[in-house]
This record gives C-alpha cells, structure tokens and sequence, in this order.
C-alpha cells in the first residue's frame, strides 16, 4: 500500500518534499476490523494549519471514501462504502468502533440515490457538518436577516449561503475570483457576491448591506473581517470558522487587527469560534438535512475533482491558493 508522510514542517506554502510517498506491507486484518480501498480523498484547509499539532514524521491525516473490500466485522461487509479519516493513502486498515479525536473510525456513507460516492467528503463529512453546525447553531440565524460569507464559494462558505438561502436570509458572499463570483450568483442564488481581490469591501457593503449585517460567517479572518465586523447590527453574531488568510504566515509576525474592540461592545456582538469535532456526536443530524436538501434539489455541492494518488500534494497547495471552486478532492 501507499502513504503519504508529513517529513518535515511547512515553512509558508507546503513543499512537495515536505511529503514523502511510502509504499509498505499491509498486515492482516484484525477482528472487527475492515480494510478499506481508497477512492476519494478530501484535501482541506486544516491539513495546512495543523501541521504543527503532530511530531514529525506523522502519516497525513484526512477523509476519505472507500469501498470495504476484506472485512472482519459484521456491520461492515464487503462491499460497503464507508467514510474514514485514514489519511492519503490507497488501502487502509480501521476499526469503525475506534473514533480519534478528529473523527469517528468509520461510518457508513449515507445512501445518495446514485449521485456520486464522493459527496461523502463533503455533504456527509466535516464539510458538511461545519456549515451546518457553524451557522445554524452559532449564528442563529432569522429569515430576513442579513448574513455575510467571507470564503464564500469553497466548500463550506458554498454550503453555509445556501442553507441561509433555505432559512430565508438575505447573502452576501466574498470570493476570491470573478468566476466564483457569477457562480455564486447565478448557480447558487447569492443575493450579492464580490471579488474581494478587486473591490473596496467597505464600499461594498455600504451598497450590499444598507441595513447591515446580522450575522457573519468568517471562513478567512484577517483585515475583510474587520471590515465586516464593522458593518454588523447590534447584537450581530459572528461564527468564526478558519482564518485560511494566515494559515501560511507565521502568526506572531503578523499586526494585530484594530479597532474591533469598539464595534464588539458597542453593538453587543457575539464572536464565537468553534471546531466541529467537538460536535462529532451530533454530525448525522447535519448529514440528514443536508443528503435531505441535496436529494430535493434545494442545494447542491460542486466538486474540484484532481485525479491520481501522485497529484494529492497539487491538489492540496491548489486549493489553498483558491484553484477550487466548492469542494477539494482527489480521484484515486
Ligand atoms: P475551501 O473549499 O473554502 O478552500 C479554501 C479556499 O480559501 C480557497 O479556495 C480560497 O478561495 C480561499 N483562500 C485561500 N487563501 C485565502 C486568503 N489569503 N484570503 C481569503 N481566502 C483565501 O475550504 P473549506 O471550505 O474546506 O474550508 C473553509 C474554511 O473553514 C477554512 O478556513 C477552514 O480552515 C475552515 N474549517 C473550519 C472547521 C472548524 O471546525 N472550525 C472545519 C472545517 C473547515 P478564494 O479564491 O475565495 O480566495
């Protein structure tokens, strides 16, 4: 089998030879395990920022899809596709009972009426459950309330503005390109999208959101946020998600953003970070109402799809430089 190994810390953007390919032995599996052939894995912000959490060298973690082709547990015969978070790699071996702290062992993809296995990465996964979780439970969200999406037409920033489109809500998006932008616009129903590359963000809301902002969704952080920040209503709720805008840079280097203090008090705002495998209990409720949606036509999931186990590492660094359009992932 084949693995990809984190060998050494990313200094700013990953280098190929950050990673090395490991080919190995599988051992036979286990009671109650199964062994799982890859055929899809999620490439994800997260891969980048938590690098430094793990000594090196550590095998890359991350989601995947796969189809069970050995198995020593009766839940999981052959055949059956599961979702897993055993990293890049072509074959592995899990015990479905065995959760981490990122992810459950194993779970059974949800049945998708024939669309593709692979929105297991996205609908039924982290994905998934981050929109949902992320905006629903933090933001609060009222029919015709104002809400903003910075990293607006990933994978989750894509999924956050349609689920406020079904509650009703007014959205504004930010995304990183003009494509994007019409995308979001005229596939996705967005009542407002802008390149925040070329626009004065400041100026845009002041046209976008006359009334302000109710709730903001911050997949990036950094100076758009405060800008956002400053465009809430009172008692404006901010689900901070990522702040992909730094996660190549060293923090501590970086200023320190101005001035949100006054805005928080004053307009009584609520900023709540929060990372969603802390809900990992509660994830199938997101995926019932997101496969539900899906299946109704009320949303849908683009997918980037890269091919090749080789091409992992260009699809990772490709997504983080915003080549992705929805969701990130690699075809093995
Ligand atoms: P995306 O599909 O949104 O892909 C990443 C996108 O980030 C790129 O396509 C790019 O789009 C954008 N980006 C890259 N660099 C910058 C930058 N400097 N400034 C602004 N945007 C940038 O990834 P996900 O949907 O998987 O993740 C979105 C966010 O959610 C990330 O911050 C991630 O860490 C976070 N997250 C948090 C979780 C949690 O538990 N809190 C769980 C899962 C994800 P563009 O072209 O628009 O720049």
């Amino acid at each position: 089998a084949r693995k990809y190994v984190v060998k050494k810390y990313f200094e700013g953007v990953p280098k190929r030879d950050d990673f090395e390919i490991v080919e190995y032995e599988l051992p036979q599996i286990k009671n109650e395990e199964i062994l799982v052939k890859t055929e899809w894995v999620s490439v994800d912000p997260y891969q980048r920022a938590y690098n430094r959490r793990f000594p090196v060298p550590y095998d890359q973690f991350g989601f995947q899809v796969g189809i069970v082709e050995d198995t020593r547990n009766p839940r999981f015969p052959v055949g059956t596709r599961v979702v897993t978070h055993k990293g890049w790699c072509d074959y592995s071996i899990v015990n479905p009972n065995e959760n981490t702290v990122m992810a459950k062992g194993a779970y059974k993809l949800p049945d998708l009426k024939g669309l593709s296995p692979s929105l297991g990465l996205s609908i039924t996964s982290m994905t998934g459950a981050t929109a949902y979780f992320g905006f629903l439970e933090i933001c609060q969200p009222k029919a015709g309330e104002t809400v903003a999406i910075t990293g607006a037409a990933g994978a989750v920033g894509s999924l956050v503005g349609q689920i406020a489109k079904i509650k009703g809500c007014k959205v504004i998006g930010f995304a990183g390109s003009d494509e994007k932008v019409q995308w979001l616009q005229n596939t996705l129903g967005f009542d407002k999208a802008y390149n925040y590359k070329t626009v004065n963000v400041h100026e845009t809301l002041k046209v976008a959101a006359p009334n302000g902002i109710d709730c903001y969704f911050d997949n990036v952080g950094g100076e758009i946020s405060s800008i956002i920040i400053s465009h809430m209503n009172n008692f404006g709720r901010v689900s901070v998600c990522g702040s992909i805008s730094a996660y190549n840079d060293d923090v501590t280097q970086l200023p320190r953003v101005p001035l949100l203090q006054f805005d928080i008090v004053s307009k009584q705002l609520k900023i709540q970070g929060f990372l969603i495998h802390f809900w990992l209990d509660r994830w199938h409720e997101a995926f019932a109402d997101l496969t539900k949606w899906l299946l109704e036509g009320k949303l849908q999931m683009k997918e980037h799809t890269t091919e090749g186990f080789d091409k992992i590492y260009d699809a990772f660094v490709g997504m983080l430089a915003g080549e992705n359009t929805g969701k990130a992932i690699v075809k093995i």
